[in-house]
């Protein structure tokens, strides 16, 4: 047999493990601290958990409809009707496997061959692999701390007759930024404008703080056909290890898109399905009270890390914090800090230039915060003695 770099295709030859699982296997082997890939550190919600044993019980466990129950599909246009206002009808939505089975499902879907795909970098480290597996050429604007901001020129600069799409993270994970009203006003402009489809990566959606708002590009004019709006229910209720969501398009682009997703997972666990729709219709006062722990979870990390000395870059999304190295005055690059913290420390971070398809800046390294008290009181005071013993 020829050897596997011959074998198997280049985009995987050429790869490494991605740095979450890369850091959640290392974390495991020496039995540190996980603040690196971002989970919360629990259980999970109980009703959720309630819901899915009673329909593994009740419910059948045969396979579903291939683009989800429509119990399930109905859920999310009405979750998205509240919350944001979106008026979407049930053929738009097609339940995956996780949102990284949404990203695939959308690119396999979507990108031609010789297709150019705009990326931010930051960004999910899936996106870039998976634009290349489809024959497609992503083509990068990267994003500077500490604001991440997006700017008109630099994006208008990569667009080319070439270009078929635009993939977005907002809120923007690793930054945890929401963009601007303005900004994604501008997106969508040049989205139009240069006839882009959007793959709207919107899984932080629900993680906000300090009051910051949440828009669709999708609701942006000219934007509702043009959109593929991705959610992940592990992300709303804490439940990444469900691998449960979705993504929305318009009913002639959400065809296409579930016929990539019926020969990639066909369909996903009945009883999640079922538990996530009646998650979905928790009341409002309900996700009140989740955000109220995320929010306190996420002011005590910043607490103890401006305690200990590190520079927190501003956030208002997402499970994570970013410190700033080089304003910590800490020398060390991204990847040199995360290794040697969590082998000399016992604490997993993950460094934020692992996050971009090619070179991006190296002195930030991201922490999740979505952990109990006494875990994230013992990371901290670690990476106090770490930081002093440097
Ligand atoms: N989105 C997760 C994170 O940022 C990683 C997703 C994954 O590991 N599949 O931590």
């Amino acid at each position: 047999m020829a050897r596997a770099g011959e074998v198997i295709h280049p985009v995987y030859a050429e790869m490494q493990t991605t740095v979450f699982e890369a850091m959640s296997g290392l974390a495991r082997e020496l039995g540190a601290i996980n603040l690196g890939q971002g989970f919360p550190d629990d259980q999970g919600p109980v009703e959720l958990i309630e819901a899915a044993a009673r329909a593994l019980r009740e419910k059948s466990n045969q396979y579903p409809p291939s683009a989800g129950i429509p119990e399930l599909r109905d859920a999310v246009c009405e979750f998205y009707l509240r919350r944001q206002g979106l008026a979407l009808s049930r053929e738009q939505v097609i339940v995956t496997s996780g949102a990284t089975e949404a990203i695939a499902g959308a690119v396999l879907a979507l990108v031609h061959p010789g297709d150019e795909v705009v990326l931010f970098q930051p960004a999910y480290d899936a996106y870039a692999p998976m634009v290349r597996r489809a024959g497609g050429l992503p083509v990068s604007v990267g994003l500077q701390p500490p604001a991440w901001r997006y700017e008109a020129e630099a994006l208008a600069a990569v667009i080319t007759p070439k270009t078929r799409l635009l993939m977005l993270n907002d809120p923007l994970n690793p930054a945890g930024t929401v963009a601007s009203e303005a900004e994604l006003a501008m997106i969508a402009q040049l989205c139009v404008a240069h006839d882009l489809i959007a793959i709207s990566d919107e899984v932080w959606e629900e993680v906000r703080f300090d009051g910051a708002a949440h828009r669709s590009l999708m609701s942006f004019p000219g934007m509702a056909e043009r959109t593929v709006k991705i959610g992940s229910a592990g992300k709303i209720f804490g439940l990444t290890g469900w691998k449960s969501g979705w993504m929305i398009a318009s009913p002639q682009l959400a065809l296409g898109l579930a016929r990539a997703h019926q020969f990639v997972t066909f369909t996903s666990p009945p009883a999640l399905q079922w538990a996530v729709a009646e998650g979905l219709a928790l009341p409002d006062a309900w996700f009140a009270a989740r955000d109220a722990g995320w929010a306190a979870s996420r002011e005590r990390l910043k607490r103890g890390l401006d305690g200990a000395g590190f520079v927190v870059l501003p956030n208002a999304a997402t499970w994570f914090l970013c410190v700033d190295l080089a304003a910590s005055g800490i020398g060390l690059g991204d990847r040199e800090f995360s290794e040697r913290a969590i082998r000399e420390a016992g604490v997993a971070s993950i460094p934020v230039s692992a996050l971009f398809d090619g070179v991006g800046p190296e002195h930030v390294v991201r922490f999740c915060f979505t952990k109990p008290d006494a875990m994230l009181d013992e990371a901290v005071a670690r990476l106090d003695r770490f930081r002093r013993s440097l």
